[in-house]
């Protein structure tokens, strides 16, 4: 049987088309998300299904000790779980601040914690982080979700440098925008109108199966290359 892949927010977006995708490459999946049944509903072989919030450390190691348990060692974690709460600094509510920091920088901690010692320690394995063009240039109405991704690639990037000796890979994907319900969290309907309407100028987002390629193709590559990062963004989005 080929290496485990683990993929976090595998139950909408571009979580669910990297799970349809690394079934297809006849890969064992932990995926994990809170909703179950649209993980259940992937109805992909080879596949463990856990309700985990990726903010709740125990929650994380538990569901990740029984993936190794029924498929072996993870060889790929891609966390993919993601928020974007867009708001205005003035009035966005802290607790989507800290709500947003929560999920797309700890959750990344909480499953990195357990698979990174072990891969280091087995001396192989793939850690794909799915940042975002905002983890490299700040928007406008983005500050905290900017703030998040900016801290997906140093960490990814500091972590990547620290086992680059131990055979381990640390890799970022940066999509820009991609059609998936990601908006639909942001609470500011005058802020979804506005990105609805600038959308429509570049003909919509990257479809999700793209991502899905990127991911793939640098998975893909042999164990001694590093594909350290791709952004890749709808041709028409300028910025
Ligand atoms: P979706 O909203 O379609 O998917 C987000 C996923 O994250 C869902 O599966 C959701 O599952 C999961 N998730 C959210 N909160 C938690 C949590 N607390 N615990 C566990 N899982 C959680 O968005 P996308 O597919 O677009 O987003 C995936 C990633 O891609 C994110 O990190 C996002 O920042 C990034 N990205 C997206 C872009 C876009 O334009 N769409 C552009 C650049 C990056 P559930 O609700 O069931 O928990």
């Amino acid at each position: 049987m080929k290496e485990l892949v683990v993929i976090t927010g595998a139950s909408s977006g571009i979580g669910s088309a990297l799970a349809r995708r690394f079934a297809g490459m006849g890969h064992p999946l932990l995926l994990l998300s809170r909703r179950l049944e649209p993980m259940q509903a992937l109805d992909l072989p080879d596949s463990l299904c856990r309700s985990v919030d990726v903010t709740d450390a125990q929650a994380v190691a538990r569901a990740l000790a029984e993936g190794v348990e029924a498929y072996g060692p993870v060889g790929c974690l891609i966390n993919c779980a993601g928020i974007m709460l867009l708001g205005n600094s003035t009035r966005q509510p802290l607790e989507e601040w800290v709500r947003m920091m929560d999920v797309n920088v700890r959750g990344v901690l909480n499953t990195t914690a357990v698979v990174l010692p072990q891969m280091v320690a087995r001396r192989s394995g793939t850690i794909i982080n799915i940042s975002s063009i905002a983890g490299r240039k700040t928007f406008d109405a983005h500050a905290v979700y900017c703030g998040s991704k900016f801290a997906v690639h140093a960490i990814s990037e500091s972590m990547r440098k620290e086992v680059s000796g131990s055979n381990v890979r640390v890799l970022v994907i940066a999509p820009g925008v991609v059609e998936t319900p990601l908006l639909y969290q942001t609470s500011d309907a005058d802020i979804v109108s506005s990105y609805e309407d600038w959308k429509r100028t570049i003909g919509g987002g990257l479809d999700a199966r793209q991502i899905a390629d990127c991911v793939a193709f640098a998975y893909g590559m042999p164990q001694d290359v590093s594909v350290r990062e791709i952004v890749i963004a709808k041709t028409a989005q300028a910025d």
